[in-house]
């Protein structure tokens, strides 16, 4: 028999998540302050519970899944958590998420946190490669892998709970400063007669060849050696920054994107790092 789910919260991801469950045979109770949205879920063959505690006091697996840290403590308060297993893949901060921890094993649950890296449509559809990062209670974890494992895959990434919302974060923040890269170079191209059509499998192509320098990148950040395999050295990078920043002015476009970067780069060469690639600009981050 397939283990029993309780969902709190029954947002576009909430629904998503709750309807892999029903369709995979898991039993559901489900709770949403707005209850419309738990009656839609209760047609498809879920047991809609009047209130968060009746929904809590179903089933030993609780999932939440509400707007933020604050709404969780709305939802959950007046619940009564003894002996349940609490996954709570609420978008929160690390600190959050470890409070949230503390907070919950005071109440006498175990606690797993989630960060969701997928949007609702990626919900139930192995193939387009959405994942949970899960960190908090390891026991937890395994005794409900295969069950968290049916809307989306999972990646435990360790027992601190904060480190499934720092790895997304993480990844997030990488990923808006990919965005920002080609919000830039569509912007250079905006005034001509240039297909932004053209340049989007280019530009695809050019970050995916990119991305695996991530792992020189990690190989130098743990030898401490910032030198090892450089081709690019920073003292040639950073000459050639005027040509980006001359380029950006001949197009009309503000360089306000690439400027912040350039200046650590820029930061880092006159500390005398010209070998290096980019991975000492890391450290001028770091406080
Ligand atoms: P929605 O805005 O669609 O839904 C928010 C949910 O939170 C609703 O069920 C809402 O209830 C509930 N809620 C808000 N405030 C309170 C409160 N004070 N008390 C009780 N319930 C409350 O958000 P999503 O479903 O999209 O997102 C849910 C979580 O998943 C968020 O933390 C989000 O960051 C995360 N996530 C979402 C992704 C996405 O693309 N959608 C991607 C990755 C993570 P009501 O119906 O009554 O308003």
């Amino acid at each position: 028999t397939r283990t029993s789910v309780t969902i709190l919260g029954l947002g576009a991801m909430g629904t998503a998540l709750a309807r892999t469950w029903l369709a995979a045979g898991h039993p559901l109770a489900v709770w949403n302050r707005t209850p419309a949205r738990a009656a839609v879920l209760a047609a498809e063959g879920a047991r809609a519970a009047d209130s968060a505690a009746e929904a809590v006091a179903a089933n030993s697996l609780v999932i939440a899944c509400l707007l933020d840290d604050a709404s969780v403590d709305e939802a959950l308060a007046g619940t009564d958590l003894a002996g349940r297993d609490l996954v709570n893949l609420t978008t929160s901060t690390p600190a959050q998420a470890r409070a949230r921890a503390e907070w919950a094993r005071e109440r006498g649950a175990r606690y797993l946190d989630g960060g969701i890296m997928a949007v609702p449509p990626m919900i139930g559809v192995p193939e387009a490669g959405g994942y949970v990062f899960y960190s908090g209670s390891r026991e937890l974890f395994e005794r409900h892998q295969e069950t968290l494992g049916v809307p989306v895959g999972t990646r435990y990434v360790g027992e601190d709970a904060g480190f499934a919302a720092l790895y997304d974060v993480a990844l997030l923040s990488a990923m808006y400063g990919m965005f920002a890269g080609a919000a830039h170079a569509f912007a250079l191209i905006r005034k001509e007669d240039i297909d932004p059509a053209s340049l989007a499998p280019l530009l695809a192509d050019w970050l995916v060849a990119m991305a695996p320098s991530v792992h020189q990148t990690a190989g130098q950040l743990r030898s401490g050696d910032y030198t090892k395999g450089v081709v690019s050295h920073l003292a040639m990078q950073v000459a050639g920054m005027p040509t980006f920043v001359s380029t950006a002015e001949g197009q009309g476009v503000s360089p306000e994107l690439l400027s912040p970067y350039f200046e650590l780069m820029r930061r880092r060469l006159s500390e005398g790092s010209g070998e290096e690639g980019l991975t000492g600009v890391i450290d001028l981050l770091v406080h």
